[in-house]
């Protein structure tokens, strides 16, 4: 039985937003599950997931991403495949609309596991992918720095049992030029292995701290408990927080979350759903 799920972001206070936020998670959903449906890889699934949400402005990934200091966009993305572990990763580079893609483009390479910064645009041509024109992924909403912490994720188990999980974003308001968050850290953001995939956001500093994906991929016991254990290891130590998504093969889909964050998920084992809030 094929599933997938999608997060958001960590949180969006106000309550205008939702239900945009929630339409945006919903149809990203919908996007993997047909991928999935037809029989393709969880890879294609999450990777087509997240660019949807990386195109919708609404997210603080590609456009519509938060600003650097500087007022430019650099953005952070990771995808890994769970059967055969193989990662790619892409940070703080600059007017990259859609990070998932170079990331995927990486992982199907199998050449460099990550690359950063504006150098990395000489692989990303390579790669066929197109740099925006300077200030296209900045939004209006971006430039009154109304934008909160938020990325975008995607995490699926494809019909022959394949996990894959995939994070991008545009890291936090504010940050300085250069910075780089937990998203594109295999381990820290995204993790997938042979029975577990997870994507998290939140408090990026505190979540490499603790390797928080890894973690509660090598926690023993039902998925829930696995992340639960990882959230209240990251509060305890580092005082931050956290949302996950995460899906393993029980068809379990294990989740703890701002009360904010947007998650919609299609699970074939027990039917498509959707939730905004808290669900734990
Ligand atoms: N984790 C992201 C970062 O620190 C931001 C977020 O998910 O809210 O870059």
């Amino acid at each position: 039985m094929t599933a997938i799920i999608v997060h958001g972001g960590a949180g969006a206070s106000e309550p205008t937003r939702h239900p945009r936020l929630r339409a945006g998670v919903r149809a990203a959903a919908a996007v993997g599950d047909v991928i999935l449906e037809a029989g393709g890889s969880a890879l294609d699934a999450v990777t087509a997931a997240v660019r949807f949400l990386e195109d919708d402005p609404e997210f603080n990934a590609g456009t519509g991403s938060v600003l650097t200091r500087d007022g430019t966009v650099e953005t952070d993305a990771s995808i890994m495949c769970g059967a055969t572990q193989r990662i790619g990763a892409v940070a703080a580079v600059p007017d990259l609309g859609n990070a998932i893609a170079f990331a995927r483009a990486l992982l199907d390479r199998g050449e460099h596991a990550m690359v950063a910064g504006d150098a990395a645009w000489q692989l990303a041509r390579e790669c066929g992918i197109t740099r925006a024109a300077p200030g296209a992924l900045v939004t209006e909403r971006a430039t009154q720095r109304l934008a909160e912490r938020g990325t975008v994720g995607a995490v699926a188990r494809d019909r022959v049992g394949r996990f894959a999980a995939a994070t991008s974003t545009g890291g936090m308001t504010g940050k300085r030029s250069g910075r780089v968050g937990d998203s594109p850290i295999i381990g820290a953001g995204t993790w997938a292995d042979a029975r577990i995939a997870i994507s998290a956001t939140g408090d990026g500093e505190a979540i490499m701290r603790v390797a928080l994906a890894r973690s509660i991929a090598l926690a023993a016991g039902p998925l829930d408990r696995a992340v639960r254990a990882g959230l209240a290891e990251l509060a305890r130590i580092t005082a931050g927080s956290a949302g996950v998504i995460a899906l393993d093969h029980a068809g379990v889909i294990g989740l703890q979350l701002s009360p904010t964050m947007a998650i919609a998920w299609v699970d074939r084992a027990s039917g498509p759903g959707d939730s905004m809030g808290c669900r734990v």
